[in-house]
């Protein structure tokens, strides 16, 4: 029943919603609410156990319960946080408790599915047996006790402010968040760049890094290519470095469609995996071989003439030398190395070459290697010479981790890049700081000198910020203060090291929704000198999240921020405050203030985040953010029915609420959507299809500046083939999703 997906009678998604929440408060609204709930239960208790001894006239006649009181019930229309998939939810609330939820049955992304990880996400909104972080916590004497908000953020201003006084901007780093909807990421690299240093990083750093640098490398952007649902299309797919099937479960079932219609899957790893056991072909290779044994099924391609020799010719650089150099792997050299025997090898070439287009999908079995760079580059090659780049039902289809780790690496904190991409040129500085309405000359005053265009430190090298000496780094002092905003440390490896670096710090502060291996390990090692602050989920605020097929879907708060809990928005402009910078960070200069405050908890200011998206809009002209408004995107979430479920581009539909018309719009306007808002650039099937066949010009690489990024598109020219990667294995496969 659950992944029955109606077909006629198109029903929008408010009257869906209304059918729910009706059918819902027949049900719900007979019961009572939580508090109610328990006042009642101890009294029917009391009277239990003492009704043997009642006299009959004090028993009264049971009554209906008073129209009134019944409960009110509303049904939140959000996204699961727990994968890339981007699966809607809907949440159903009754007098402001999360009671229950249901996948979107109109989604076309999800289709009505939910895995077990979704299934799970109301254990965020409750209340019972709650492992969240629930109010500021100091560790005093290796204790953690609680303290007020007030308190926290003196204690913890006064110590920053001091800290750059004594040792400069470039002392602070901040790990932000892959779980940050955009408009918080965008945020935390503005509030980073407001305080004066590129010290921040993110998620994406420790798992997609290395396939944004090599796919970037290879035609320009470094995303995924098509989406999910377009592996429908696909006569072929090829898993290499992918447990989809626990990473990603929902994506799988995009991929059993294509299998109803005959199309061939394989998986390659070195385990047998869930995925493994729905392959037509399971390989198993040597763990870290990726690359023998993708330059072996080149090698069997061109040997046997199945590339696509016009495709090369039209639109690939370089491919000459890399028959060459794959010509040294041959069926037998790559069993020596990778394990695989050659006849399976030719077998899966062929399958792979015959049945076009055909797709390749990774994750970190290619990622995390020390060589995942040379991995994915290879992989791309291949799809290169089998002209699936800008195919429908090819592609590179590069499922991330995180449910916004996309979003956050797109505009969020990049300590090599400003939001879109832009490097840290003086030109991309400018382009921001008029985008910010904010005097370029006061946020080159907050930094270091000569600080603004060096990239700052990545998250997984912070503990050298800390532990090397002063004369091994490229700033003025060592690390001294830290915040973990959203991310665990238990991602990362050189633990014993980090906890040296955790002891050394002045200052270490956490702000996340639960106390997570930065609280343990800290509380372990250190006596005091750690804050611990509780940020509410995603599901108690609003905002966007990119999925990893670039579609953008818009939130919407399901319950106010549990316990004491704050959002991110609010938590930073709180702390802008206190640093000094609240005007700036609200764009909030001559007359104009671009990011307006609304009423968040307890009836305090936050930053709205439909401001901050238009903000985010305004500059993101590089990757096309600029056409996604909030407008847009909400009219997206409440009409998913009209999307088709291979294509994602609505068949006609005009929004109730709004009047808009979302003929033609792709499902959460995947970048790049240029121009504004009211352009309605009806954005390019998944970067799948080039414009012309008569296209061709120099190679495009990620952009440096924000005039050099202006002049890029989705579809790169002309691709280049990178340099041929010979870099030996180093380290083990590994399918974790991160
Ligand atoms: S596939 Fe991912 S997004 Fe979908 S329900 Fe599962 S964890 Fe959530």
């Amino acid at each position: 029943m659950l992944l029955t997906r109606r077909t006629t009678s198109a029903t929008s998604a408010p009257q869906a919603a209304g059918r729910l929440a009706r059918s819902l408060s027949g049900a719900l609204g007979k019961t009572i609410d939580r508090r109610t709930f328990l006042k009642r239960s101890g009294v029917t208790l009391g009277a239990g156990a003492v009704a043997t001894q009642l006299p009959y006239n004090m028993i009264g006649k049971a009554q209906a319960q008073d129209k009134d009181a019944a409960a009110k019930v509303e049904v939140k229309r959000t996204v699961c946080t727990h994968c890339s998939v981007g699966c809607a939810i809907d949440a159903v609330v009754q007098n402001g408790v999360w009671v229950r939820q249901e996948p979107v049955f109109d989604s076309p992304i999800n289709l009505g599915a939910h895995c077990a990880k979704g299934a799970s996400i109301r254990e965020h909104g409750i209340t019972h047996d709650s492992h969240r972080l629930k109010y500021p916590m100091k560790l005093e004497n290796g204790k953690y006790r609680k303290i007020s908000w007030d308190q926290a953020y003196d204690e913890i201003s006064k110590k920053l402010l001091a800290i750059k006084k004594e040792s400069g901007p470039d002392a602070l780093f901040v790990v932000g968040s892959s779980k940050h909807n955009n408009e918080q990421a965008y945020l935390m690299r503005k509030w980073v760049s407001l305080w004066g240093t590129n010290n921040t990083d993110h998620q994406a750093r420790i798992c997609h890094s290395t396939t944004v640098a090599g796919v970037a490398n290879t035609w320009g952007y470094g995303a995924m290519t098509n989406s999910y649902n377009d592996m429908q299309n696909t006569k072929c797919a090829l898993y290499i470095g992918s447990n989809a099937a626990e990473a990603h479960p929902v994506s799988v079932m995009h991929m059993l469609h294509a299998k109803e219609n005959g199309a061939k899957m394989i998986v390659v790893d070195p385990r047998f995996t869930r995925t493994a056991a729905k392959a037509d072909e399971y390989v198993r290779i040597r763990s870290g071989t990726d690359i023998p044994f993708l330059f072996g099924l080149l090698n069997v391609i061109f040997q046997n003439g199945w590339e696509d020799k016009k495709y090369i010719n039209d639109r690939v650089y370089g491919m000459d030398a890399v028959r060459k150099e794959v010509a040294k792997w041959t069926p037998e050299e790559v069993e020596k190395v990778a394990g695989v025997p050659p006849e399976q090898l030719k077998k899966v070439a062929e399958t792979f070459a015959r049945n076009r287009p055909s797709t390749i999908v990774w994750c970190m079995g290619q990622t995390q290697h020390t060589i995942g760079n040379a991995m994915v580059r290879a992989s791309c090659i291949l799809q290169l010479a089998l002209g699936n780049i800008g195919v429908s039902g090819g592609g590179a289809n590069i499922f991330r981790g995180h449910d916004n780790v996309q979003g956050a690496t797109d505009v969020g904190p990049n300590p090599d890049s400003l939001p879109g991409y832009y490097g840290l040129l003086p030109g991309s500085w400018k382009h921001w700081a008029r985008v910010w309405n904010v005097d370029y000359d006061w946020i080159e005053k907050q930094y270091a000198k000569g600080m603004m265009t060096k990239p700052g430190m990545t998250v997984s090298r912070w503990v050298d910020g800390v532990l090397e000496k002063n004369e091994g780094i490229d700033q003025d002092a060592n690390l001294r203060a830290m915040i973990y905003w959203g991310h665990a440390p238990n991602s990362q490896s050189r633990g014993l090291e980090m906890v040296e670096a955790m002891k050394k710090l002045d200052l270490m502060v956490v702000i996340d929704p639960y106390p997570s291996a930065t609280a343990a390990m800290c509380g372990m090692s250190r006596k005091d000198g750690v804050y611990l602050l509780p940020a509410a989920t995603q599901l108690e605020t609003q905002g966007s999240c990119t999925a990893s097929n670039r579609s953008i879907q818009w939130r919407e708060k399901v319950i106010d921020p549990l316990f004491e809990s704050r959002t991110d928005q609010m938590i930073m402009y709180q702390f802008a405050q206190k640093l000094g910078f609240a005007d700036q960070f609200l764009g909030k200069k001559d007359g104009k203030q671009n990011i307006k405050l609304v009423k968040g908890k307890g009836g305090m200011d936050e930053p709205e985040m439909e401001d901050t998206l238009r903000e985010i809009n305004k500059g993101t002209w590089t990757i096309g953010y600029t056409g996604q408004s909030p407008e847009r995107l909400k009219a997206h979430m409440r009409n998913m029915h009209v999307f088709d479920v291979k294509t994602l581009r609505a068949k006609g539909g005009v929004d109730k609420a709004t009047g808009y018309s979302l003929d033609g719009d792709y499902f959460g306007l995947p970048w790049p959507c240029y121009g504004d808002a009211k352009l309605k650039h009806p954005v390019r099937p998944t970067c799948t299809t080039p414009p012309s066949t008569s296209w061709r010009g120099a190679a495009t690489s990620a952009p440096t500046s924000a005039s050099s990024a202006r002049a890029s598109r989705c579809w790169p020219k002309t691709v280049r083939t990178p340099r041929v990667p010979t870099s030996p294995p180093a380290t083990p496969n590994s399918t974790m999703c991160c």
